[in-house]
């Protein structure tokens, strides 16, 4: 397992430091914000080997730019979205092998078209593609890509664990539970993650098993979601895809 560390930025964003044990450079993840991951760098003695992002949005960008000034680092990122200083395009197969850690490409297109993840033999780093409980809205992607995304994501092996960008667990249990009243592991988990956020813990990374048996945009093949799904449609559904795309659109009617 590599070591990694959260760094808390702005309202509920995670920056994620990851590298071999044996290591004391890191990879940094996603960041959105520069000055906590200075700051964490100089307390922690960490010296950072490479920045990776997974799209193009500011609050996984904006801390790229005096990072690289900073440290000169190279920055890994989509090959298909503009992100500022890369150095290295990334796409699907991909592979970046720094912080005595090797991570695979993986295109994951829904919250953003050229969207990607980065996955290791027990991690992924998901950015705003699969949340912990939950995934990433709409903006450039349709539902048909974003099933593919998250499908792609979760048959990835049974000891993955899942690093997503945001700290969004508890409200996306609570629309996992508007959907599946009756699934114990969603209730089991909302105690748990309800303790978790009380202790002032992160409740990200979450293993993927879990997100399997909880997270509703993982389960559109289970029948008491489709049932779920179409009885707020008011229509029967007949795809994975449409499943999926009347339960985003659900929530987003709850987030609104
Ligand atoms: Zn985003
Ligand atoms: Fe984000």
């Amino acid at each position: 397992m590599p070591s990694i560390e959260a760094v808390p930025a702005f309202q509920d964003n995670y920056i994620w430091l990851a590298r071999a044990v044996s290591e004391r450079r890191c990879l940094i993840v996603d960041p959105g914000d520069a000055a906590p991951v200075v700051e964490h760098l100089e307390r922690t003695g960490l010296s950072p080997a490479a920045i990776l992002v997974t799209h193009h949005h500011a609050d996984h960008t904006g801390g790229i730019e005096p990072l690289k000034r900073r440290y000169r680092v190279p920055v890994f990122g989509p090959a298909g979205e503009p992100i500022p200083c890369r150095d290295h395009p990334v796409q699907e197969g991909d592979e970046v092998e720094a912080a005595g850690l090797r991570l695979r490409v993986l295109e994951v297109p829904g919250h953003t078209l050229g969207h990607v993840a980065y996955a290791s033999e027990s991690v992924i780093f998901t950015g705003d593609t699969l949340f912990t409980a939950g995934c990433g809205r709409l903006f450039e992607g349709d539902p048909e890509q974003m099933l593919q995304s998250l499908e792609k994501i979760a048959a990835l092996p049974d000891t993955t664990w899942v690093y997503c960008a945001h700290e969004y667990t508890l409200d996306n249990l609570r629309f996992a539970q508007v959907v599946e009243p009756d699934n114990p592991a969603i209730r089991a988990r909302i105690a748990r993650e309800n303790a978790r956020r009380l202790r002032g813990e992160p409740t990200v990374p979450a293993p993927l098993t879990l997100e399997r048996d909880t997270n509703p945009f993982l389960r559109t093949h289970v029948p008491a979601v489709r049932e779920a799904a179409e009885a707020h449609a008011g229509r029967p559904l007949t795809s994975e895809a449409e499943i999926f795309a009347v339960l985003r659109a659900w929530k987003d009617e709850l987030d609104a």
